[in-house]
């Protein structure tokens, strides 16, 4: 089969926060690179903005159907597309804690220390945060981790319904600060400040996706190609029964297998443990990068709980994603474990996922998000061997018993206590189940130790020299912040090692 990318230097697979940073500064490292993409770019049109569209019909979402733990099927939340979920995501880039790379002791158990410290990452942080052009005002979280550089732009700024909230909650010696957005609303950017971000792709481009911020510039540097509608199937060893030789995958109807000096798999915590499992061989009998079992076993999501705090006032923000606190992120005076995160949701409105009030009738939906102000709690999940990414006869399943709950629950309660206080009589509040995939992670992680790892601290394979896995699945915690900060940061971490490792860095820089 003839390969349209004659021996491209890397093959990177997907084109998300991990694939999208990769491939640019790959590129930008003088190497040439071919990414195999299995959706196709998401139009930009009217239903972009749609709520009907994209939250009822799930127009942009693909229809597969996965098992969970009681083998009862679920709709994943999973989008196959160029930029992968950043398409859809709701644009908060925020880096971990110092502490969350150290091994911390939680309510429930212990959340591992990463295999390096947060300095090793930070310079690669900065350089995310101005890939993907992120706005905020970091010094004001009193629980930012210190930095090399500021944002490269200041916070987006509070409509006055946030800005009033903001007050009350520093009245209350609460500190809120600023959420970092990658929205392109600055001078001369494209983002018009819609009240449809949150789970939406942007009609207008504004949203610093990783299509707009890295694919399209990628595939401008004239070294970087993209297949589009290439699903990739497995991967193939070569004959010393280590190195990958090829990648087969489904394109243009055809089955095609492309060869490379390096493979990246960028394709999702869940979707690149299955390429793995689908790769096995007599010799690699639970599937490649996984002789030690590791490969889609400590899966995590995070312990995310969205709430709606109702008042007798409209909320007429437009984009609510203004505010964070990390207050009780450590724990609380008489409570030294991490509860989490609070940060404000995407206006909610009627039609989408309506915290605990899924099954009100449409008027009483339509009152309730006209006067909610909308917030989302998140808290650590702890990397279980036993919860787990499997493919049974074909089948994916997702075996996942949620852990760790009760510093969640704590923060939950503390946080309906403070909306209460300022002026929020009723919160209605919905815990999101295990198998809400969005914000999968850990199912191959990296780590100092082959044989609890199945990656090395540079996301390469212990077991195949010439495979990489860059997304989600290689964070061994999940923390209490959003993941594609992070994922980003460590894949231009990546992509310069190997760069400099697997090429002798090309072009000298
Ligand atoms: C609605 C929503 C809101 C979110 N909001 C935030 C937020 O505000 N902040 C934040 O940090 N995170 C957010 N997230 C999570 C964030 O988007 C993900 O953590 C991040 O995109 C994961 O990066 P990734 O590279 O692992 O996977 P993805 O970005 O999903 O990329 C994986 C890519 O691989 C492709 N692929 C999969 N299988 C194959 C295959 N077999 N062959 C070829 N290609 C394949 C997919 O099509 C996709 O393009 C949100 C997610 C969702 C869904
Ligand atoms: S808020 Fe800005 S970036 Fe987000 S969808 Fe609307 S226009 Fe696009």
């Amino acid at each position: 089969m003839r390969n349209r990318a004659p021996s491209p230097d890397v093959v990177v697979v997907g084109s998300g926060a991990g694939g999208g940073p990769m491939m640019k500064r790959l590129a930008e490292l003088g190497l040439n690179v071919l990414v195999l993409e299995r959706g196709a770019a998401v139009p930009r049109e009217d239903d972009n903005w749609n709520v009907g569209k994209v939250f009822k019909e799930r127009k942009y979402s693909p229809f597969e159907l996965w098992k969970d733990r009681n083998g009862k099927t679920f709709r994943p939340s999973s989008w196959h597309n160029v930029g992968g979920s950043t398409k859809f995501f709701g644009t908060v880039m925020m880096r971990l804690r110092e502490r969350d790379f150290e091994a911390v002791e939680h309510a429930e158990g212990l959340s591992p220390a990463w295999p390096f410290p947060y300095a090793e990452l930070e310079p690669y942080y900065v350089e995310a945060e101005h890939l993907f052009g992120v706005h905020g005002n970091p010094s004001s979280d009193p629980w930012e981790p210190t930095r090399s550089a500021p944002l490269p732009y200041g916070s987006v700024g509070s409509e006055p319904y946030v800005a009033r909230i903001e007050q009350r909650l520093r009245a209350r010696g609460l500190h809120p600060f600023p959420l970092p957005v990658a929205v392109d609303l600055h001078p001369g950017g494209k983002c018009v400040r819609c009240g449809t971000c949150d789970g939406f792709p942007c009609a207008v481009g504004g949203k610093n996706d990783a299509e707009t911020r890295c694919v399209e510039p990628a595939l401008k540097s004239g070294r970087v190609e993209l297949w589009i509608g290439a699903f990739v199937r497995r991967l193939l060893l070569a004959g010393d029964g280590r190195t990958i030789n090829a990648v087969e995958v489904e394109h243009q109807g055809n089955i095609k297998t492309v060869s490379a000096g390096i493979f990246v798999l960028s394709a999702g915590a869940v979707n690149s443990a299955l390429i793995l499992m689908r790769s096995a061989t007599g010799s690699f009998p639970n599937g490649l990068a996984n002789s030690t079992d590791i490969v889609g076993r400590h899966y995590m999501t995070h312990n995310l709980t969205t709430m709606m705090a109702v008042s007798t006032r409209e909320n007429p923000t437009k984009f609510q994603k203004t505010l964070a606190f990390n207050d009780f992120y450590d724990g609380e005076p008489g409570y030294p474990f991490p509860m989490g995160n609070v940060q404000a949701l995407g206006k909610l409105q009627s039609g989408m996922l309506v915290a605990g009030a899924k099954y009100v009738p449409q008027i009483i939906s339509r009152a309730l998000t006209k006067r909610s102000f909308d917030i989302l709690t998140m808290s650590e999940d702890l990397p279980s061997a036993d919860n787990r990414v499997m493919l049974r006869n074909g089948d994916v399943h997702i075996l996942v018993q949620a852990n760790n709950l009760k510093s969640h629950r704590r923060l939950n309660k503390r946080v309906k206590e403070i909306l209460g206080d300022i002026g929020f009589p009723l919160v209605l509040a919905k815990t999101l189940p295990v198998n809400f995939t969005a914000a999968q992670c850990g199912t191959v992680r990296i780590g100092l130790d082959p044989t609890h790892s199945a990656l090395d601290p540079y996301c390469r394979s212990w077991d195949h020299p010439n495979l990489f896995v860059v997304d989600a699945s290689f964070m061994p915690t999940s923390a209490a912040t959003n993941p594609s900060l992070t994922i980003a940061a460590q894949s231009l971490r990546v992509a310069r090692h190997i760069a400099r490792v697997d090429f002798g860095d090309r072009d000298g820089r």
